[in-house]
């Protein structure tokens, strides 16, 4: 867990808990939730994380309902970033109360339960303005 190489950062058990926190998530709602992993952001983290968001194809979404879990390693930085369409419903405080859990944990050293624990509260969210439908599909990948 001290690793600041994106791919040892997470052991394949912890990558599975992940994973599978995410395809738990999305059982309840049409948003899709992802996790990007790296070593540095250059620049502001926010910044970075909004052309992750754009370069993983995140916006594609039909309601617009992708949320990104952005973690930069080495300046142990982290953004959670939502689509418009997450936006036009929910407050502000909403992205603050996930980024202080998360915090809290990751101070910890509690970086999978921290990242879990984001995935959950913001499926819960997810699934109360975007319910999951018959027809829905896996938009994005689960994998980080
Ligand atoms: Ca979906
Ligand atoms: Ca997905």
């Amino acid at each position: 867990m001290t690793s600041t190489n994106p791919k040892n950062f997470l052991d394949e058990s912890e990558k599975q808990r992940v994973v599978a926190a995410i395809r738990e998530a999305e059982r309840q709602t049409s948003g899709e939730i992802r996790v990007h992993i790296v070593e540095r952001a250059e620049g502001d983290t926010l910044e970075t994380a909004k052309t992750v968001f754009e370069k993983l194809g995140m916006t594609a979404t039909r309601e617009r309902n992708g949320v990104l879990f952005f973690l930069s390693l080495k300046d142990h930085r982290f953004a959670v970033l939502g689509d418009s369409g997450i936006h036009e419903k929910v407050q502000g405080d909403f992205w603050d109360s996930i980024r202080d859990e998360m915090a809290g944990r990751f101070q910890g050293g509690q970086f999978v339960d921290g990242i879990v624990a984001g995935i959950r509260k913001c499926g819960e969210k997810l699934a109360e303005h975007f319910p999951r439908r018959d027809d829905d599909i896996d938009e994005l990948p689960n994998e980080i």
